[in-house]
């Protein structure tokens, strides 16, 4: 089916769903976790840093790590893929982003209240007791040059929770923990009641994330995906664009809203 009627059933729609991965934010210069980490992180695996037991085993340099990616997001803008995504919610109410992402970009384009299955960088709770810490109360994100000669390795302490004293965590769902009960539900809820969803810069491979699209088609929505490269979710979709967010995302938004 070509793109123009994937923005004819974007026209149509009713409930649609924006289901997005890292590659929705690639194009602002956010790496997905198939780029290889550059400077300080090059030697590190992300799906390595990205867990329980690499928390456990060395805090100071999971926290680092999450502290230099939360800098990085802070220095970079939503892409024209985030502010179509918000375009869509603005001509269909019933929207709902769902995304795979830690980052806030989604929010600075104007979406309302993305489901963030995997959590966020922006909100960090203790790791023994879950009371949240507030941002305001950590030290300004770090920028490596500025830092002591001693910590540039990139480690960073976690700050201590001020009821307990354990250290504090990065508020994101890491490889091998349950996703948030809430935010699962309504993403399923949102799928489920949906009539279109696209399925965005995602490789649908981390699972029960990558259900999402399933719920959709068997519900009996319309499934679009946007991806320059083939993916899992291939099968699933109905129309399958391959291009990138901020390229698609923006022409779809147009054609549909031509005339209006
Ligand atoms: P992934 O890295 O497995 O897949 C990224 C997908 O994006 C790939 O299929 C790739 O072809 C596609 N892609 C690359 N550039 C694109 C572009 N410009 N436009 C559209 N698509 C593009 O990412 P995932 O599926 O989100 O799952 C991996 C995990 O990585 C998630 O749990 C997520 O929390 C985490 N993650 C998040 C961020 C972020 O918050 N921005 C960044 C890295 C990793
Ligand atoms: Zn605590």
């Amino acid at each position: 089916m070509p793109e123009r009627d994937a923005a004819e059933l974007l026209r149509d729609a009713k409930r649609v769903v924006a289901f997005t991965g890292a590659g929705m934010s690639a194009e602002s210069g956010v790496p997905t976790f198939r780029d290889a980490l550059t400077g300080l992180w090059a030697r590190f695996d992300p799906k390595t840093l990205a867990t329980p037991a690499a928390f456990a085993a060395d805090p100071a340099l999971v926290w680092g790590w999450y502290e230099w990616r939360r800098a990085g997001v802070e220095r970079v803008h939503p892409n024209a893929g985030h502010r179509a995504v918000a375009s869509i919610e603005s001509h269909v109410p019933n929207t709902v982003v769902i995304t795979q992402n830690v980052d806030d970009l989604h929010e600075r384009a104007g979406s309302g209240t993305p489901i963030h299955l995997h959590g966020s960088l922006f909100t960090p709770r203790c790791s023994s007791c879950s009371r949240p810490v507030s941002l305001s109360s950590l030290p300004p994100s770090p920028d490596a040059a500025s830092r002591p000669e001693g910590e540039r390795d990139g480690r960073i302490p976690p700050p201590q929770c001020a009821a307990c004293g354990a250290p504090v965590r990065p508020g994101v769902v890491w490889f091998g923990e349950e996703l948030s009960t809430d935010a699962l539900s309504a993403a399923t809820e949102a799928a489920f009641g949906c009539d279109l969803l696209f399925t965005v810069g995602t490789s649908g491979l981390v699972y029960p994330a990558a259900e999402i699209p399933y719920v959709a088609a068997r519900s009996g929505a319309t499934v679009v995906q946007i991806n320059p490269e083939p993916t899992a979710l291939d099968a699933v979709a109905d129309v399958n664009l391959r291009g990138t967010a901020a390229r698609i995302l923006p022409e779809l938004v147009a054609r549909a809203w031509a005339d209006r």
